[in-house]
């Protein structure tokens, strides 16, 4: 059986997620979706890097503990995955135990083989970085990526000899042209090892940083961030001996964004070659998405988060878009009015509009139950088998050279083909004559035919939406197990099975005339967007637990109860809840109360305190503690 091993990077929990681990992760998805379907077994890793100085810095400034920290941060990536149907089979962590012994194991292995040697360093530090730089790599003085100058530092630390594989490095580059991809990032590492490859730097004193992986051979360092975060490829795999590890490793794919080419590219493949295992398959890097920086979102009013536009436009639309946007190895726009414009051009317009007009028309003329071939196949029918075929071929062959844009490009010119299918072979014609009814069977037979195979070449981009088409077409089987060859195969519908027209795959989104875009609905998470207030603010506030010792009607009104509550002293308080409670539902209940409120009179009745209640659409109920409390016990 064949095999495919598909990693994103183990993304850093110095920030949350946005939309480049979010890119970077649903590509990985696609191609782990791809492979399931031509039969591969495969294994879908992700995680987080959780070690080095910016885990400390950015725990600082949240107030926290760098565990405590990374476990928040570590969560959010963990929760945000299932949201954007990443079907990850596993999540690593760099601070498992599992991951520490395997960095130990290698770091040993290596360090006994002569490969790594204790020496002192001068030289200049990134700080943002967490490394040293050589002069030559500085720009106008300063760090690149951080654009500050560097400190000089000195240093006695312990050594990689990375410089030893460098001529061996640039051999297996040379010679395997799939090795680093697209070619642009494996010239760039290439024009990289053109220089002479320095040493890498591999401990950290632990009077500087303690928030590491100890050496295994002397406890006064901890390991280098990135000799302990590429480790996780394979710790997480079992290795050395792992059954997962022997079975997968062979066929692991790396995904990347370009801002980690150079560990990825350099010092990852010498760390194996020096701990004496075979090689990855391959590096694959992508490029930026650049947000329309500064500009609002319209539905929002604030800055486009993209992550944010997920619930308001759907997901699969957010793939789609993603994929189908970005050239992979480029940089690629992200603006919520080109997302728009997909949603109704592609997915409304082209997809929606055949699969819904397919199956209307399955409906209206043949009881809704698919039709038998009712004639021969002619030219035109022949042309739509054809464009559905090379859809086919051109997925096969553009996704594992990550050409997915153009695989998508394909499915939508079969899509169009068979909306001109239609519209030529005019079914509401043939309707009408019953001599033509085996002309008709065989029209809407194609239809139903090319939206099933567009449904299963969609699975890896659009799972949900695959889903959904697949079963209203009568299609009963899991999206894990759809087989390109078998269920894209023309003809693979059943003969009388019934299909289900549902609701439009995609609405369209319309565009008020004044270009603002649409509200986003009401939602829960709109009005959690509220005004921060400070916390001497809300301790203004008096809220105290109180036990309600009568309760009454207010005569002439429906809504009004009148309370004496106990909260230490004894208060009326005019309540909003006749609707919902009656007053012998309350005596002898706990309450919570506002006890600060500005006394108000409510239909004659003084009230002096607000008791607090949930609201949950039409239903309202008062809060109560979970266990009874002495009544006037503070509220904080
Ligand atoms: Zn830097």
């Amino acid at each position: 059986m064949n095999h495919f091993y598909v990693t994103t990077p183990i993304y850093y929990v110095n920030a949350e997620p946005h939309i480049g681990h979010a890119y970077t992760t649903i590509v990985s998805d696609v191609l782990n979706r791809f492979h399931k379907l031509l039969g591969y077994k495969t294994f879908f890793l992700t995680g987080t890097d959780e070690h080095g100085d910016k885990i400390v810095q950015a725990a600082q400034e949240a107030g926290m503990d760098p565990k405590t920290y990374a476990d928040r941060i570590s969560g959010l990536f963990r929760e945000t995955w299932p949201k954007l149907n990443i079907g990850n089979d596993y999540f690593i962590r760099t601070t498992d135990p599992k991951h520490v012994r395997v960095v130990q194991g290698i770091l040993q292995k290596v360090r006994d083989s002569g490969d790594i040697y204790f020496s002192s360093y001068k030289g200049l530090y990134c700080i943002g970085c967490e490394r040293f730089y050589t002069e030559r790599e500085l720009v106008d003085g300063k760090c690149p990526d951080h654009d500050r100058e560097p400190v000089e530092r000195e240093e006695a630390n312990y050594f990689f000899r990375m410089s030893k594989y460098q001529g061996w490095l640039i051999e297996y580059i040379e010679s395997n042209p799939d090795f680093i991809r697209p070619e642009r990032y494996r010239n760039e590492v290439l024009s990289f090892l053109r220089e002479p490859l320095e040493d890498l730097c591999i401990s950290r004193p632990r009077e500087r940083l303690n928030w590491g992986i100890p050496l295994p051979f002397d406890d006064r360092y901890v390991t280098y961030v990135w000799f302990d975060a590429l480790i996780n490829y394979v710790s997480a795999i079992g290795y050395p001996d792992g059954p997962l590890f022997r079975e997968f490793w062979p066929s692991a794919h790396h995904m990347i964004a370009k801002d980690i080419l150079k560990p990825h590219g350099i010092y990852w493949p010498t760390m194996i070659r020096a701990a004496g295992f075979p090689l990855f398959r391959s590096l694959n890097v992508h490029g930026y998405w650049k947000i329309n920086e500064g500009k609002m979102s319209k539905s929002k009013g604030s800055v486009i988060r993209p992550l944010d536009l997920v619930p308001i436009y759907g997901l699969d639309a957010f793939r789609y878009f993603l994929l189908r946007e970005m050239v992979f190895g480029l940089d690629a726009n992200f603006s919520e009015e080109a997302l728009i414009q997909r949603i109704n051009s592609d997915l409304a317009n082209d997809l929606g509009n055949l699969f819904s007009r397919t199956l209307a028309m399955t409906s209206k003329y043949f009881g809704g139950n698919v039709p038998p071939f009712g004639s021969q196949p002619d030219a035109m029918d022949q042309e739509l088998m054809g464009h559905a075929r090379e859809a086919v071929q051109t997925v096969i062959e553009e996704i594992p050279k990550l050409g997915f844009h153009k695989a998508l490009i394909s499915i939508w010119e079969c899509i169009n083909a068979a909306n001109k299918y239609i519209d030529h072979a005019g079914p509401w014609n043939l309707a009408k004559d019953p001599a033509m009814k085996g002309r008709l069977q065989t029209v809407i037979r194609n239809a139903l035919e090319v939206n099933r195979t567009v449904a299963v070449l969609i699975a890896p981009f659009m799972p949900s939406t695959a889903e959904k088409m697949l079963e209203r077409l009568g299609v009963v089987k899991p999206i894990d197990e759809l087989r390109l060859n078998e269920d894209a195969a023309w003809g693979s519908l059943v003969e009388g099975v019934p299909v289900n027209k549902g609701e439009a795959l995609f609405p369209r989104i319309e565009v008020k005339e004044s270009g603002k875009m649409p509200e986003k609905p009401l939602g829960r998470k709109g009005e959690m967007e509220r005004e921060a207030i400070s916390i001497d603010m809300f301790q203004k506030i008096d809220i105290r637990v109180g036990i309600v010792k009568q309760a009454e009607r207010i005569p002439k009104s429906t809504k009004l109860l009148r309370l004496v509550v106990d909260i230490g002293e004894e208060r009326q308080v005019v309540a909003g809840i006749a609707q919902h409670y009656s007053p012998e539902d309350l005596t002898g209940k706990q309450v919570v109360l506002v006890a600060n409120l500005q006394p108000a009179k409510l239909m004659g009745v003084e009230s002096h305190g607000m008791v607090l209640a949930a609201h949950d659409g039409n239903v309202l109920r008062i809060v109560t503690p979970e266990q009874t409390v002495a009544p006037g016990a503070k509220v904080s």
